[in-house]
């Protein structure tokens, strides 16, 4: 049973941090850390791992106490600093410490040490404390996961959709592109709701989430932005195909009803789309705004249509 245990692989997509001025403690962790299937990134001192934490997402680090420039200690204290926010990727600290220092471990959990190594370290026992990070970091990933995803449809929720569009807009600022989003709702959902009963109703919201979601690209996000309103973020593409995207989005809806266990429903959405390109100077919240007003417009055209603010109200 106990081999068994240290026989297991670790999830490829954890990443591991090694900072550890020693090259040769540092080599022999690095391939240990290969051969258990983690991915293992190496700094020579506590200043070269910081940087490495601005650039890289790390899950797990093994830190020296004794390094030279920035100390275990001190970088210990700086990445729980950084990620004290809830929402932030919690990081697993094993710190690696000489007899010497075992007196001081105190001073090592207070700076926001997870566990400790006395040096010589045994590669086996390194292993199965690495393990017990592993549980903690899965969980935590997982409540962060679900943090962000509405329970109902599956998409990400209001909060991080918002996120990822505010972060689209400024990639697409640094890169000189475009930003699009297209604001969904679907169509007198309320006597769906009414008619039928709300369970009928959650059915046609999780549908409609589905037939969104296999209708745009795989790097366009989808949320529920509330109640029967969802948010398509469309990075890098001009106005031109979003109203191609907008067009091809409403009538995957609108193809076939909807199957419910009171019959097949007809069910159609409404679209309004907006992209940065219409601004001169533009913010996240200034397209959605545009996106929700060219929602309305299509709703007044008769609904199951698609509108879009082609300028800027500043530029009208
Ligand atoms: P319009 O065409 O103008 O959009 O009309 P509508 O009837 O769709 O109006 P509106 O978008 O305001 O209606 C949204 C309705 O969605 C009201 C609310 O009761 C319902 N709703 C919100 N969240 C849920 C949910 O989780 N499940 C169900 N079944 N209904 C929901
Ligand atoms: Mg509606």
């Amino acid at each position: 049973m106990k081999n068994l245990f240290l026989r297991l692989q670790a999830d490829p997509s954890l990443r591991v941090l090694v900072a550890e001025d020693d090259p040769v403690t540092a080599r022999a962790i690095y391939a240990s850390l290969q051969e258990w299937g983690f991915q293992a990134l190496l700094a020579r001192n506590g200043d070269e791992a910081w940087e490495l934490l601005q650039k890289e997402d790390v899950h797990l680090a093994i830190i020296d106490w004794m390094m030279p420039g920035l100390s275990g200690l001190e970088l210990c204290q700086r990445i729980r600093e950084k990620t004290q926010d809830e929402e932030a990727h919690y990081i697993y600290i094993i710190l690696l410490t000489g007899r010497d220092q075992q007196s001081d471990i105190i001073q090592g959990f207070m700076a926001g040490a997870d566990d400790y190594v006395t040096k010589p370290f045994d590669f086996e026992e390194l292993k199965v404390r690495l393990l017990k990070g592993v549980r903690i970091i899965e969980r935590e990933e997982t409540r962060l996961r679900l943090a962000s995803i509405d329970s109902l449809t599956k998409l990400w929720n209001r909060k991080k959709i918002m996120q990822f569009f505010q972060e689209e807009v400024e990639r697409g600022r640094r890169e000189g592109q475009p930003t699009g989003v297209i604001m969904v709702d679907i169509d007198q959902f309320k006597k769906i709701n009414d008619t039928y009963g709300h369970l009928i109703g959650d059915t046609v919201l999780k549908e409609v989430a589905s037939r969104l979601s296999r209708s745009v690209r795989e790097y366009d996000k989808i949320g529920r932005y509330g109640g029967d309103e969802f948010l398509l973020t469309i990075p890098g593409c001009s106005l031109e195909n979003l109203k191609r995207i907008a067009r091809r989005v409403r009538k995957s809806v609108a193809a076939e009803p909807i199957k419910t266990d009171k019959g097949p429903l007809k069910i159609t959405i409404s679209c309004g789309g907006a992209s940065s390109s219409s601004f001169p100077q533009y913010s996240a919240l200034n397209i959605i705004q545009a996106a929700d007003e060219a929602l309305l417009e299509a709703k007044a055209a008769g609904r199951n249509h698609e509108a879009f603010t082609e300028k800027a109200q500043e530029e009208l």
